[in-house]
């Protein structure tokens, strides 16, 4: 798959925010966030898209989901709730084409989502 900002922050190529890191997974602040709290999950292996991700990628998607998880618990979101978004492809409004799982809290969320 192509390069892409976040293969950047991956390698420490720009700079981001970050606030968890383990040996497969990166999550650091949206520049651009849209709820108090606004983190990006990323596989440090890049994936384009959930609709280009397989069965040799299931290991990996369910260590990025508990990875938000954890934070989210660990952060004192979960009593609250919080919202787990991961966009696919042009309709959903992705822009970015290195799999990211959107994690929003802080505030109470609208449904269904514009
Ligand atoms: P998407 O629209 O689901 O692909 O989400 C991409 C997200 O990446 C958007 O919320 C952007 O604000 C965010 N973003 C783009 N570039 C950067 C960056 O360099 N650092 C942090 N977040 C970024």
């Amino acid at each position: 798959m192509a390069d892409t900002i976040f293969g950047k922050i991956v390698r420490r190529e720009i700079p981001a925010d970050i606030v968890y890191e383990d040996d497969a997974v990166l999550a650091f602040r949206d520049l651009n966030p849209q709820a108090p709290v606004h983190v990006l999950f990323i596989p440090k292996r890049p994936i384009a898209t959930l609709d280009a991700a397989g069965p040799n990628d299931a290991a990996l998607l369910g260590q990025l989901l508990l990875a938000a998880a954890a934070y989210a618990r660990q952060q004192g979101f979960a009593e609250q709730g919080y919202r787990c978004v991961i966009n696919t492809n042009r309709d959903s409004g992705q822009t970015v084409y290195h799999l990211h799982v959107h994690l929003l809290a802080g505030r109470a969320m609208h449904w269904p989502p514009g």
